[in-house]
């Protein structure tokens, strides 16, 4: 036996040879990766940053996109293999295509995510005085837990659509010197019988209510004068009154900025990774390809949170429209086209909480930077709601990652029955797509500011690529 190479006993090569054993990313990665993770994820914090409503991503997708080339495609326009097009619905969700060598005939590579993301909405008659403040009511988004809403700051986003046909754009705490909202609490000192109260009954929907003002209306002895003073503001800087809120999407998102989390900056602290970093993984790889084998395609859907309904959610046919549209253009049937696709259903799931491990199966977690967590099925209790791939699909993907040196997991999202969840990809494969989920995994899902691992964003851009390359 050599002093350098010592041989493997038995045991030691069947156990290398056999046994699946899943390593931490950073043991992974290539030469000059650890470079990559940290400028690709310089620029996915500035997405977020940027983008705190549905609305504000899809504007930051569209001026990300132009910038690379791609133009609005119009139904009828010519389509060349290399031509990049994008379409936006409503302003809340848009749709990308880079079209491939191959008819559209031989199917698309299609990237799914959302852009919504969980967040207090304010009701249509939300303006009220109580007690000299002025609050505005609100009707929470998406599945939130009351109390992590309260006691923190908070910013406005959305528009006002007037009477006369203007729409009106707010936008308060995310500029320089902006005022900032929020929602109180309990002192602790006279917190003794709300402490009692389950976690989940603390703090109700109808005690979110925000508070946007004190300073009463001067020289004046009618009734609310905080809130006429309040509408006085709104009315010189908007030129709103309160009837203008009956037709308005504003919405409450939390004031944090996209952070580095850590000493060593491993990680991003951030409201709205679910799902922005899907999406913006999905955004940033289609926008690399030139002229990709199949037509590559980046959907970036609304209402995800809500359960995709709507006319800006994936169930809607806006995603079917788009997709004949481009397909009348190569002479292709749709249902063709779609029943060669595949769909990656880009969402995030739950990464491992060592501070919460009684609601996780470990075998069966994914893991922070341990790469793109892959979830052949989601849902709850026996599989309800999941798409479920097939193993051929999922052996199929799983050759696509390890050929482009991915870092990846196979994870379900916490213990069996101990909750559960869904996404895009049940609505996707109902249209005879083949469609597996996968996506990064976060700490703290749905909380005003969730965490994740810096290696597994890049590593889901990196997944989302290959797909959009080589399935
Ligand atoms: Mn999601
Ligand atoms: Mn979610």
């Amino acid at each position: 036996m050599s002093d350098e190479k010592k041989e493997l006993t038995r045991g030691e090569q069947l156990r290398k040879s056999l046994v699946y054993e899943r390593k931490n990313g950073y043991d992974l990665l290539a030469p000059g990766e650890l470079e990559a993770i940290d400028s690709y994820c310089a620029g996915y914090k500035d997405f977020l940053d940027g983008g705190k409503t549905e609305r504000e991503c899809v504007e930051r997708a569209v001026a990300l996109a132009e910038q690379a080339g791609f133009r609005p495609f119009n139904r009828g326009d010519a389509l060349k293999a290399g031509d990049k097009v994008y379409r936006v619905n409503r302003d809340k969700a848009v749709i990308l295509a880079v079209i491939g060598k191959k008819s559209l005939a031989e199917g698309a590579n299609i990237g799914a995510a959302h852009i919504d993301s969980p967040r207090l909405d304010l009701k249509p008659n939300p303006l009220y005085e109580t007690d000299d403040l002025a609050f505005l009511k609100t009707h929470y988004f998406g599945g939130v837990r009351k109390y992590q809403w309260v006691t923190i700051p908070l910013e406005l986003h959305g528009v006002v659509a007037l009477k006369s046909g203007q729409v009106v754009r707010v936008s308060v705490g995310n500029g320089e010197g902006d005022p900032l909202f929020t929602i109180d609490d309990l002192l602790p000192h006279l917190g003794a019988e709300q402490n009692k109260k389950p976690l989940g009954e603390a703090i109700t929907g109808e005690n979110l209510n925000i508070l946007v003002g004190s300073r009463p209306l001067a020289d004046d002895e009618g009734k609310d004068r905080v809130k006429v003073a309040v509408l006085e503001l709104l009315n010189r800087k908007y030129g709103i009154v309160e009837a203008d809120f009956l037709s308005a999407e504003l919405c409450a998102v939390p004031a944090f900025k996209a952070s580095d989390i850590g000493f060593d900056r491993s990680m991003i602290g951030a409201y709205g990774h679910d799902d922005r970093v899907c999406g913006y993984a999905a955004l940033a790889a289609l926008l690399q390809l030139s002229a990709p084998e199949r037509t590559a395609v980046c959907m970036l859907a609304d209402k995800e949170e809500t359960g995709s309904n709507g006319v800006t959610g994936m169930k809607s046919a806006h995603f079917d429209t788009f997709m004949e549209d481009l397909c009348e253009a190569q002479g292709v049937a749709l249902r063709a086209c779609f029943e060669k696709s595949f769909c990656l259903s880009a969402d995030v799931t739950a990464a491992f909480d060592p501070n919460f491990p009684d609601v996780f199966e470990k075998r069966n977690s994914s893991f922070v930077n341990y790469g793109m967590g892959v979830c052949k099925y989601t849902g709850s209790r026996g599989k309800s709601g999941a798409s479920d791939a097939a193993a051929e699909l999922v052996g199929q993907v799983r050759r696509v990652l390890d050929g482009a040196g991915v870092v990846w997991q196979m994870a379900e999202l916490g213990k069996v029955d101990a909750g559960g969840g869904g996404t895009v990809a049940a609505f996707m494969a109902e249209r005879n797509i083949d469609t597996l989920d996968a996506g990064v995994p976060v700490l703290s899902m749905h909380a005003p500011f969730e965490t994740v691992g810096k290696l597994d964003c890049y590593m889901t851009f990196k997944g989302m690529k290959a797909v959009f390359e080589n399935m």
